[in-house]
């Protein structure tokens, strides 16, 4: 076989204890752990396998075919889709145990009619400021009732912040607190969700007010510090480390300037490496001439632009083998580190993306 050129490893163990720390820290709550676009590039299959194992309540992902190959590996777990089903898939959110979403009167109407008065539990998604997907707070006990009059069971009710990662803006407390009157006015109706959820990873670790019944944590889980403004997160683990290694290298003299469009030049005699990986795998272009990556211990530049397959990197006077390692993402035995946050500040990005931009494509390794 041929081995891959670069290697993603994600340590569960890392998952799962960020898990119990989350729980410590949200105390009292249930957790949804977050699982959508592959478990942010972590692998699905494997962390909700690990997680299930753990102990979550729910799982959360974005869209039914997500859902759908979870539901052999946490057979018994619920596991929400963030987004109503299109029409024609109710059938088989039905049949797969998934909880929908719900948030139109059409999505209402068309897993009512396909549930043929079975039992179906769903969540009513309420927006509160974000304008993305919801009902209006004042038309949400007017849709619970339609909904339950329907014959569907509305046992959970949830938001979305908009501005969570924002601890100054004042938005998350306008937003928490429509939400809780909205399901105070449901409850006076009559609608009692069992589940009633608004906190992604910044809100849960920024104001606790946030955490109702439930939180929905998917960077936290995976050892991500949300953003720069979010508390730090004591006592998690990043869970993923990306690794290659030196395809060829060569002593390059003082004053040569290197790559497309030759952006680095050398300020001495040095040995670069070339590392085959680029953002064709996802390594942000513009971590070109400002990224660093781990090479025997040192963090080292990449000299120049991340082209498509190759990067070039500036390892000085360290001398350096084909074969050798190369830290992309991840810490080394001796604690030197390139974290997913770097990347997200050296390419103008945040972690959410450095690390779903992995190419799927490439092997994830579970140690
Ligand atoms: N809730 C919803 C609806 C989401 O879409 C996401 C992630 O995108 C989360 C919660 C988890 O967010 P975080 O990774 O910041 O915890």
């Amino acid at each position: 076989m041929i081995p891959p050129r670069s290697t993603v490893e994600v340590d569960l163990g890392a998952i799962t204890s960020n898990l119990a720390a989350a729980k410590e820290l949200v105390s009292g709550a249930d957790v949804m752990a977050v699982v959508k676009c592959d478990a942010y590039g972590h692998g699905a299959t494997a962390v909700t396998q690990a997680l299930d194992s753990a102990g979550v309540a729910c799982f959360g992902v974005a869209f039914l075919e997500e859902a759908l190959p979870l539901r052999a590996v946490a057979p018994e777990t619920p596991i929400l889709v963030f987004t109503e089903p299109a029409p024609g898939e109710e059938i088989a959110a039905i049949e797969a145990g998934l909880t929908p979403t719900i948030a139109s009167p059409d999505g209402v109407a068309r897993l009512a009619a396909a549930a043929h008065s079975a039992p179906l539990d769903v969540h009513l998604k309420i927006d509160t400021g974000l304008h993305r997907l919801g009902v209006a707070p004042e038309h949400a006990v007017a849709m619970a009732l339609r909904a339950e009059s329907m014959g569907l069971r509305v046992t959970g009710v949830w938001t979305h912040f908009a501005t969570a990662d924002d601890p100054g803006d004042p938005q998350l407390g306008v937003q928490r607190e429509l939400f809780a009157a909205t399901v105070e006015r449901l409850r006076a109706a009559g609608v009692e969700p069992r589940q009633v959820h608004a906190a992604n990873s910044s809100a849960a670790l920024g104001d606790t007010g946030t955490h109702f019944t439930m939180v929905r944590l998917g960077a936290v889980l995976y050892g991500l510090r949300p953003g720069p403004s979010v508390p730090g997160l004591a006592g998690f683990r990043p869970a993923m480390s990306w690794r290659s290694g030196v395809v060829a290298t060569q002593r390059v003299g003082e004053g040569e300037r290197v790559g497309y469009g030759l952006r680095y030049r050398l300020e001495t005699e040095s040995t670069l490496a070339v590392v085959p990986v680029g953002f064709g795998d996802g390594l942000p272009r513009l971590a070109g001439n400002r990224g660093r990556v781990i090479v025997h211990g040192s963090r080292r530049p990449i000299a120049g632009a991340v082209g498509m397959s190759h990067v070039i990197v500036d390892c000085g006077d360290t001398t350096v083998r084909v074969g050798d390692e190369v830290i992309l993402l991840g810490r080394d035995d001796a604690g030197t580190e390139i974290t997913a946050e770097e990347i997200a500040q050296w390419s103008g990005t945040s972690v959410y993306e450095a690390v779903t931009r992995i190419a799927p494509g490439l092997p994830r390794r579970y140690p």
